[in-house]
Formats: structure tokens, sequence, C-alpha cells
């Protein structure tokens, strides 16, 4: 894989596939392959590795794992082409595509703009979807505490 390939961005990956944010190799994405993941605002980037860059990572220690973390993240800030390469995306992106992480790499989040997306993962009083539609959501007042009465949803085994 050359970087001019690499650049070119998602047009040159099979459906499905995304690039090792380590190694650049592509694969096939799937929930196996999340090995780290950075809280973002309200989201979390969820982070895959090829398979021979898992195993490395799995047999690493805590140093060793930080530091192939921190390469990764390197690599997506210095690439000069199109980031949506990586085999990368957040939870809520995987939420939307029923959980489905290929559909979520392709997809994204559909038809949600960036100032939509940012209101969703910033705003305590946030936005959800239900059926498809756009929803107000009333913060959950801070002192309630009922064990289990709001236990999120599982959302990733919806389909
Ligand atoms: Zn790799």
């Amino acid at each position: 894989m050359t970087t001019r390939e690499i650049n070119q961005g998602r047009k040159c990956i099979k459906w499905g596939y995304g690039h090792c944010p380590h190694c650049h190799s592509a694969f096939k994405v799937n929930q196996d392959a999340v090995r780290f993941f950075m809280r973002h605002h309200g989201d979390a980037v969820l982070f895959m590795l090829c398979p021979a860059c898992e195993s490395v990572y799995d047999s690493s220690t805590q140093q060793e794992r930080s530091d192939l973390q921190n390469a990764c993240l390197d690599n997506i800030k210095n690439c000069t082409g199109n980031r949506s390469q990586f085999a990368c995306t957040t939870l809520l992106t995987v939420a939307i595509n029923h959980g489905d992480y290929a559909a979520a790499l392709e997809n994204g989040i559909g038809s949600v703009d960036r100032s939509t997306y940012e209101q969703l993962i910033r705003s305590d009083e946030a936005l959800i979807f239900a059926n498809g539609a756009l929803v107000h959501w009333e913060r959950l007042p801070d002192a309630m505490s009922t064990p289990n009465s709001q236990a999120s949803g599982d959302e990733q085994n919806l389909n």
C-alpha cells in the first residue's frame, strides 16, 4: 500500500474495510477489532486495529500499548488525505448504524451534519434519535439515583 493509494481515501477500499491506524494495512472492520477508545465530549472515538497489530497490542505492556495508541493518533493527525479511510468510528455512529461497524464506517451518521453532531455530543439537553427522528432529551436530575432504572439501552444489539 503506497501513500498515494492511502491518500485517495475511501474510494480505493472495499466496502466494510478500513485502514489500520497503526500500520495502514486494509482489513475488514468489526467490533472485535476495537482495541482502544478516546472520549470525545459525550461520544467515544473507537479505534480498530488490523489482525497483526491487534495481536501485537494484546501481548503488549501498558506502556507499549500507550505508545501504539499515540502512534495511531500521530498517523491520523499527519494524514494529508481523507481521514475517513481509517478504521475509526464513534459509539454514536455505531448506534445509529444499528451496531454494524462496517456500516458505521461507510455511512457515518447519514444525514446528520457536523453542527447537529456537535450538538448531540456536547449538550446536556441533547437530542436523541428515535426511529430516525430527532427528539429533544431532557437532562436527568442530578440528585436522583435509583439503581438500574436509568440504565442505558444496549443499542448495539438492535439488528
Ligand atoms: Zn495494523
